[in-house]
């Protein structure tokens, strides 16, 4: 079985986006605000939504299962208070639970948190608590970065994130750790943005010990993890300096990067750097690069070409496809049992 660990929603219908502007156009004008019950899509809609896009392309690219969460880059955490937040991730985690009913076989649901700039992220936890017990969800993911590229959250180490550690370890659920859309014109949201924010929770987790204080908790930095695996020499030499034990110790138990990384290069290095234990399948496709390279006539993000033209052994890839999946998302282990799978 190969398990994809990164598709959003990025294919919702229209009217999605539709209902998300009249949201933002009522936090100017509260006569424009639109209630959640004023947002209607079919299972009709969804399902064509789904079948001509991350479907179509899973069937012919050979992935089986994808865990699925809303788009990424409309969380945009920045916009409105907690309440717009709450409104709108209610909306977009009802929607991935409706696609993961509709094609059990092919999504499993992953959560957006209801986060806010200046909010305690302790509120969002009766979202995530909903999403993993009634929806079935295997996973979160967590803006480490509500400002929107501002940067005013403390680091992931700080105590501020400890009621979302506490909840995820108690319901045994990692985290993939995903920025949304900036809004500071010095970062392109996913050219840098999405990177810089991957290899800035690697390093605010070398800094500090909070796989001490929370020996299970388990991050997915995602892309990649950034500039991480091609800087791994920076990264223990800093780490050394610091007097860390060394990086397989101090943060392999709970730290695993995805195949996001759309070239051959790219992925041989992430492989070679990066013990396969830690690697997981993933292409965040339909999602920020979606051309073909004229380079090989292939997209850009049909990933798994690459990880079937690495160096692994098929016991690896078997790893990377499946087996790193089951144990870091033991919910979704679980769930695919209760399937006999
Ligand atoms: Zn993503």
């Amino acid at each position: 079985m190969i398990i994809d660990i990164h598709g959003h929603y990025t294919t919702a219908p229209k009217a999605l986006e539709d209902w998300r502007n009249r949201q933002i156009a009522g936090l100017k004008d509260p006569s424009a605000a639109p209630k959640a019950s004023e947002l209607r899509i079919s299972d009709d809609e969804l399902r064509e939504s789904i079948e001509k896009n991350q479907l179509a392309k899973m069937k012919e690219r050979g992935s089986d299962l994808t865990v699925f969460s809303p788009r990424a880059s409309f969380m945009a955490h920045h916009i409105g208070d907690f309440q717009t937040s709450s409104t709108w991730s209610a909306i977009c985690n009802e929607l991935c639970y409706r696609v993961s009913r509709l094609f059990p076989e092919n999504f499993i649901g992953a959560a957006m948190l209801p986060q806010s700039p200046g909010v305690d992220p302790r509120t969002c936890i009766p979202e995530l608590e909903k999403c993993v017990n009634e929806y079935g969800f295997v996973a979160i993911n967590l803006n480490p970065d509500p400002s929107g590229g501002h940067w005013t959250s403390p680091p992931l180490s700080d105590r501020h994130w400890y009621p979302i550690y506490e909840k995820m370890v108690e319901l045994e659920i990692p985290a993939m750790i995903h920025v949304s859309t900036s809004c500071n014109a010095c970062f392109h949201t996913t050219g840098a943005h999405y990177l810089n924010a991957d290899t800035t929770a690697f390093m605010q987790c070398l800094t500090s010990d909070l796989f001490r204080e929370f020996p299970t908790l388990k991050f997915v930095i995602p892309h990649g993890g950034g500039a991480v695996p091609y800087h791994w020499g920076r990264f223990r030499g800093l780490a050394q300096e610091l007097k860390k034990p060394l990086l397989k110790e101090h943060l392999l138990n709970n730290v695993y990067f995805d195949t996001c990384v759309y070239h051959q290069p790219g992925i041989d290095l992430l492989a070679k750097v990066i013990p396969v234990d830690n690697i997981l399948f993933a292409s965040e496709m339909i999602g920020a690069v979606r051309g073909i390279d004229p380079e090989t006539g292939h997209y850009y993000d049909d990933t798994k070409r690459y990880i079937e033209a690495s160096a692994l052994s098929a016991e690896d890839r078997h790893k990377v496809y499946e087996g790193n999946a089951r144990r870091v998302y033991p919910r979704l282990d679980r769930a695919l049992k209760a399937r006999g799978l």
